[in-house]
C-alpha cells in the first residue's frame, strides 16, 4: 500500500488493519467472557449423545425414544428448552415440520416423509431491530449408501459437530441479551438434498425476514487429513461465494462496472468473520476460501444464497474421507466410519468461538449502511455517500475500507462521522466499501458502493 495518502478532507483518521488488530482494547469484555465459556467437554457430550441414536438418517425411525432421527430431534429440542429457562423465556423453541414428496428435485426421497428442523429463536431485546442472524448445523447422518436409513451412521463429525457447536452457542448466548434476533438451528434432510435448509431459506424469504447473515457449520470437528496425516488444529475454513447466486439487474450492473467479482456480500461476511473473530481465539485463525464450497461439494448455506441471503460455510481445514459418509468397517487395516473418537473437541470449541464472536459482534453492531454510492466522474477523486441503516443500534460513525485491486483483504480504513467521504484516491486503483461503527466500536458488515449516475 502506498503511504502517501492525501485527503481532501482534513481530520480524517487513517487506521491500518495491523494497528486495529493489535488494539487489545477493541475486544468486547462480554464477547471475551462468552468465548471463555465455550466448553470442549460440553461439545463432546453433545456429540456423544447424538451418536447414541444409532442413525440420524432423515428416513429413519421417528417413533422410538432411543434411536433414529425422531429421538434425535426431540433431544435437541429438549436441550434448547433447557437453555430457554436461562433466557428468561426470550428464546422460543419449535420443531418446524415440512413435507417432502418424491420427485425430480428430491431424488433421495423415495416416499412421502415429514421432516422437521429444530429451531430456537432468541428474540432481540430491541423491538425496533428487525435484523436476524442464523447459525445452523445438520442433524441427519448417513453411511456409505445414502439411501440406507437403518444401518448405523454415527455422523460424529458430519454433522453432530456442527449441531454441537450450535447447541453450545445457544447455551452460552441465551444467558445474554442482544439487540437483534439470533436463530439457532439443527436441520434435517441435508444428506438427502439440503432439504431442511431449503425449507427454512424459502420460509424466511417468503416472510421477507431481514436475515443479515447465515453461518453454516458442517464438518467442523476433525483436524487430521486422511491420506497425508497432516494435522491442523489451528485453522477453520470459511467458504463464500464469488458471484452471488441471485442478484438484481441493478446489482449485476454494479458488479460488472466495478469489476467487484471478489466482493459479494457473502465474501464481505467471510472477511468480516476473520477480522472480528480471530482476536477472541488466541492463535486460532480462519481462512477466507474464495469459492462457495469445497470441490464437488455443497451445503446448507447454498439454498440461503439461492434465496438471496448472505451465507457462508465453516468446514475444518483438513478433511478425513475414511470417516465421512462411511459404513463402519475395517479394510486393509483402515478403520472407516464417522466415530466420536476421531473428533478433536478442542478444535470444535475454537470453531464455536469463531461463530460466537461473529454473531455477538454483528448483533451488537449497528446495521450496515444502505444505498452506498460512488460518483462516476472520470477524475482522480473518489466520492462516496451512503445512508444509515434503518435498524440496529445507532452508529457513531463509519469506516471507509480501502484496498488495492489485487489485494484479498481490506488494507486501510478511514473513520468519518458524516454520511459521505471524498478521497484523493483513484477509483481505478482501489476498491472501497463502507461499514458502520457502533458506540463501543462494534462493526457492521461492509457494503460495496454501486455507481451513482
Ligand atoms: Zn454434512
Amino acid at each position: 500500500m502506498r503511504n502517501y495518502f492525501i485527503f481532501l478532507f482534513l481530520g480524517l483518521s487513517v487506521v491500518s488493519f495491523a494497528q486495529s488488530r493489535s488494539k487489545a482494547t477493541s475486544l468486547d469484555a462480554e464477547v471475551a467472557a462468552m468465548a471463555k465459556e465455550i466448553s470442549a467437554d460440553s461439545i463432546k457430550s453433545h456429540i456423544q449423545k447424538m451418536v447414541s441414536f444409532g442413525t440420524r438418517h432423515s428416513l429413519s425411525d421417528t417413533v422410538s425414544a432411543t434411536t433414529g432421527i425422531g429421538a434425535a430431534r426431540r433431544w435437541v429440542a429438549a436441550k434448547f428448552l433447557q437453555f430457554r429457562k436461562q433466557s428468561g423465556a426470550a428464546m422460543t423453541v419449535e420443531l418446524d415440520p415440512y413435507e417432502i414428496t418424491p420427485g425430480a428435485r428430491t431424488p433421495r426421497v423415495p416416499r412421502k416423509v415429514t421432516m422437521k428442523n429444530v429451531v430456537a429463536t432468541l428474540k432481540g431485546s430491541d423491538p425496533n431491530d428487525d435484523r436476524v442472524l442464523l447459525v445452523s448445523g445438520h442433524l441427519d447422518s448417513r453411511a456409505s449408501d445414502v439411501m440406507d436409513s437403518v444401518i448405523t451412521a454415527p455422523g460424529a463429525n458430519d454433522d453432530a459437530s456442527g449441531v454441537a457447536v450450535v447447541l453450545e452457542l445457544a447455551r452460552v448466548m441465551s444467558k445474554r441479551k442482544f439487540p437483534c434476533t439470533v436463530i439457532f438451528m439443527a436441520v434435517q434432510g441435508e444428506e438427502q438434498g439440503l432439504l431442511g435448509a431449503r425449507h427454512m431459506a424459502g420460509k424466511l424469504r417468503a416472510g421477507n425476514v431481514n436475515l443479515i447473515a447465515m453461518l453454516n457449520n458442517d464438518i467442523v470437528g476433525n483436524s487430521t487429513a486422511s491420506e497425508t496425516g497432516d494435522k491442523n488444529d489451528k485453522t477453520i475454513r470459511i467458504f463464500s461465494e464469488m458471484i452471488p447466486a441471485v442478484e438484481s439487474e441493478e446489482d449485476k450492473k454494479a458488479r460488472e462496472s466495478l469489476k467487484s467479482e471478489n466482493d459479494s456480500p457473502s465474501r464481505q461476511l467471510a472477511r468480516y468473520i476473520k477480522e472480528v473473530s480471530e482476536p477472541y481465539t488466541k492463535g486460532f485463525t480462519a481462512t477466507v476460501n474464495m469459492r462457495p464450497d469445497r470441490f464437488l461439494r455443497g451445503g446448507d448455506h447454498t439454498p440461503f444464497l439461492q434465496n438471496g441471503f448472505i451465507a457462508v460455510r465453516f468446514t475444518e481445514f483438513n478433511e478425513n474421507y475414511t470417516q465421512q459418509h462411511q459404513t463402519l468397517r475395517t479394510e486393509n487395516g483402515i478403520e472407516y466410519g464417522d466415530l466420536p473418537k476421531f473428533v478433536d473437541y478442542a478444535y470444535a470449541a475454537n470453531v464455536a468461538r469463531i461463530n460466537l464472536a461473529t454473531l455477538a459482534s454483528l448483533a451488537k453492531a449497528p446495521g450496515h449502511p444502505e444505498n452506498v454510492k460512488m460518483k462516476v466522474n472520470l477524475d482522480n477523486i473518489t466520492y462516496l455517500s451512503w445512508e444509515a441503516a434503518k435498524s440496529g443500534p445507532k452508529p457513531k460513525g463509519y469506516y471507509v475500507l480501502i484496498r488495492e485491486t489485487y489485494q484479498p483483504f481490506w488494507e486501510k480504513k478511514i473513520y468519518v462521522t458524516d454520511l459521505k467521504a471524498q478521497l484523493s484516491l483513484s477509483k481505478d486503483n482501489y476498491f472501497f466499501a463502507v461499514q458502520a461503527v457502533g458506540e463501543k466500536e462494534h462493526l457492521s458488515q461492509a457494503v460495496m458502493p454501486v455507481p451513482l449516475r
